[in-house]
């Protein structure tokens, strides 16, 4: 850390801040300056006090404290400059290929699920979407099929081959979670729970890590340190809208994380246009938008008959929807330079 002393300090204050310096268990550098001086503390935060106290402490000789190193450091570029790619079953995430995750927001019978998933594998979709466990904003809301849910997905993988991607609501569930789904799905609620980050990691199963709906992108990358702090490096960033003041659409979609999670990051970063802007009709102008930014890979919700939806209906968009936005997205993939 780098504590700055205000202009003017006095040898009597300098020497109570190096004093508390070394109390909480730092080694204190001085570097004095024309104008002020800096202290440059040595030591591991984890075992460590945090040393921003010192400006409520000393008050009239702390101007600021600041972070050396960035917080993040296995999710950032700096660990690990390359693009990290994510192998989910055949298929390869965070590659040339852009990859189309697609289904119901929530499984409901095993005929709407396996409908949806033979016309989106026949638009050109690679992976499966569908909630067996629904993070609900009211308890009387349908919660999800749960574990019939998971098993009518990993039924639908076998008849179409699609890979499965379903959300993890619970630490209690996690291996059943697991042993049905090729990436598991924190949702945006969940976040920044980080005793579920830390499970969901411990399947080893790839992970979606959805922005919260008021996170900031340095909690995000930090959320999804957790995962690479708990040994499994294949993460991916997933923007889903977040909230403002608008009301025009259901949340703002942060199109603009797609380049500096790019930046900031070598994980693949993925985006929901569904949640993003909650209407259907927008879906497809988000895709296109999402794929000239260079996203890796789109979630999209798709339902055989929206309007009869347990879930999120005014957000999926019909089997046809889905083709004819295939269809359009094509020419924007390759000119993106993707496949
Ligand atoms: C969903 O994907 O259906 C969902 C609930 O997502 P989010 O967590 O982004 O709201
Ligand atoms: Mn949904």
């Amino acid at each position: 850390m780098i504590i700055i002393l205000k202009p003017g300090v006095s040898k009597k204050q300098e020497t109570s801040v190096l004093r508390e310096i070394r109390n909480l268990g730092y080694r204190p550098h001085i570097m004095r300056g024309v104008a002020r001086t800096v202290i440059g503390a040595i030591g591991d935060e984890l075992t460590h006090q945090s040393l921003e106290a010192l400006t409520t402490l000393f008050p009239q000789a702390v101007e600021s404290v600041m972070p050396v190193q960035k917080r993040c450091k296995l999710v950032c570029r700096e660990a690990h400059p390359a693009n990290s790619t994510i192998k989910v079953r055949e298929h390869v995430i965070g590659g040339k290929k852009l990859h189309v995750m697609a289904g119901p927001c929530s499984v409901e019978s095993e005929a709407q699920l396996l409908k949806t998933a033979e016309a989106v594998k026949a638009a050109g979709a690679t992976i499966l979407r569908g909630g067996a466990f629904k993070p609900r904003t009211s308890p009387y809301e349908f919660q999800g099929l749960g574990e019939k849910g998971l098993k009518l997905l990993s039924k639908a993988r076998r008849e179409t081959g699609l890979a499965v991607i379903t959300e993890l609501l619970s630490e209690a569930h996690a291996e059943i979670v697991a042993e049905h789904a090729d990436i598991i799905q924190i949702g945006a609620r969940n976040s920044q729970n980080f005793q579920l980050l830390i499970a969901a990691a411990r399947t080893g199963k790839p992970i979606l890590l959805k922005r919260g709906l008021s996170m900031r992108i340095e909690e995000w990358l930090l959320a999804g340190e957790y995962i690479l702090a708990h040994e499994n490096s294949n993460l991916m960033f997933c923007e889903r809208g977040i909230r403002t003041f608008e009301t025009y659409t259901r949340n703002t979609l942060d199109l603009g994380a797609i380049p500096i999670i790019k930046r900031e990051s070598h994980c693949p970063i993925v985006i929901d246009p569904s949640q993003g802007v909650g209407r259907a009709d927008l879906v497809a102008a988000m895709c296109k938008g999402a794929v000239a930014m260079g996203a890796d890979a789109l979630l999209i919700e798709v339902h055989p008959n929206p309007a009869e939806a347990w879930s999120d209906g005014p957000q999926q968009v019909s089997l046809e929807m889905f083709a004819e936005l295939m269809r359009e997205l094509g020419p924007l993939i390759q000119a993106a330079g993707r496949e």
